[in-house]
């Protein structure tokens, strides 16, 4: 039997998101079904509700940040039983052949990872995501939420969380390292948590300086605003890895000689236009520019033991469903400390 769920979606681009009900696939025999508890609000939703990357597919129900528990597993299940809490993250399936998937880096699979919303399953029917009350995921691509972290404040680490620990990790920030965070959102907020946990000295460059006791209180040493230029004077050839969660353009010349030698400027942010680079501060200091999507599955449960360990996860404002609309328009105008989760809860009271 299909599952009836009941969530919310925008039934076109740019739309308000307002109640939906709808059917999720009868659980295979390594399906597991969630009772979603808390639903985190990533920009990248708003980024697909506006259709602001092409190919949106609507009626769209957004969320990629889910944590709930389990209400029941398919019989061939080994991993997960009825009452564990766990999260899905951004996607819930990949081809689980190609070479990226056989290194467990299933976010580049060649044939591209199956996303937990705006995708197509295998079956060829739509994927929907986490404002909503159900779903249905296969156990390979569901993650263990450890004992200590409370679900809504773990929800925006499924995304979130590994968007800013893959490329920590890589980079290798920590003791000795000069890491600078560009952007204290959702997911800046955790690469301060993380770079400050993973022993790097971290830096924050916001675009004013009212954020500036958050950010020390997040583990930063230093913060810094970018709308002040003597900001580019004093950092410059200064950093050794640094980390652009910005949602919107910025003129990437200029931060880029912020690096010291060997630095690398890793882009995780995707504005909706392209940014053009000259080619004279990259060679000038052996410097590289690179990008980093989420992680793979067994990385994002890395990424959740190691805060469980060191006691972290995200700042949020739990709100019922109904203010995601709301929320969109806070988030637009970086009125967000720092993660807006939905409890999915409220959907009752519709
Ligand atoms: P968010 O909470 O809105 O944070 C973005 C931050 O960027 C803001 O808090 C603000 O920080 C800064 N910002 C926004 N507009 C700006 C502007 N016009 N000029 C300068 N700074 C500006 O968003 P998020 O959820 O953290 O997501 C950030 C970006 O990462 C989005 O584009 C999202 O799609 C992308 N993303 C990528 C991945 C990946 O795997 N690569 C995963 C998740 C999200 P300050 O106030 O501190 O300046
Ligand atoms: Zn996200
Ligand atoms: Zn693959």
């Amino acid at each position: 039997m299909t599952i009836k769920v009941r969530g919310y979606a925008a039934q076109q681009a740019k739309a308000t998101l307002g109640p939906y009900s709808f059917e999720r696939r009868e659980p295979s025999d390594h399906d597991i079904v969630i009772d979603i508890g808390y639903c985190g609000i990533c920009h990248t939703d708003i980024h697909q509700v506006g259709d602001e990357w092409g190919g949106s597919k609507f009626p769209m129900v957004p969320g990629h940040e889910i944590t709930g528990t389990v209400l029941q597993v398919g019989p061939k299940v080994t991993r997960y039983k009825a009452g564990d809490r766990v999260g899905v993250g951004c996607f819930v399936n990949s081809c689980r052949k190609c070479g990226p998937c056989s290194k467990n880096l299933e976010q580049y699979c060649t044939e591209g990872m199956v996303t937990t919303y705006n995708g197509t399953e295998k079956d060829g029917t739509p994927t929907q995501g986490g404002y909503s009350n159900k779903i249905v995921v296969d156990e390979n691509y569901v993650l263990s939420i450890p004992d200590n972290l409370p679900l809504d404040k773990a929800a925006p680490l499924l995304c979130a969380g590994i968007t800013l620990y893959s490329p920590l990790v890589h980079w290798k920030a920590g003791p000795g390292k000069k890491v600078a965070i560009i952007g204290l959102g959702g997911i800046g907020h955790m690469g301060v948590k993380l770079a400050h946990a993973l022993g790097a000295e971290v830096t924050v460059l916001s675009h004013s300086l009212k954020k500036q006791e958050d950010g020390k209180k997040l583990g930063a040493d230093h913060f810094y605003a970018t709308s002040d230029p003597a900001t580019f004077e004093k950092l410059k050839g200064y950093f050794d890895l640094m980390i652009n969660t910005v949602s919107a353009e910025l003129d990437w010349n200029k931060y880029l000689d912020l690096l010291a030698l060997d630095g690398a400027m890793v882009v995780v942010g995707i504005p909706e236009k392209e940014i053009p680079i000259g080619s004279y501060p990259l060679v000038a200091g052996r410097r590289s520019l690179a990008g980093s999507l989420i992680g793979g599955i067994k990385e994002t449960q890395e990424m959740l033991n190691f805060c469980s360990k060191h006691n972290i996860a995200s700042e949020i404002e739990v709100i019922p469903i109904q203010k995601v609309n709301e929320a969109y328009k806070r988030i637009l105008a970086s009125d967000v400390r720092y993660r807006f989760v939905i409890d999915i809860k409220s959907l009752e009271q519709n």
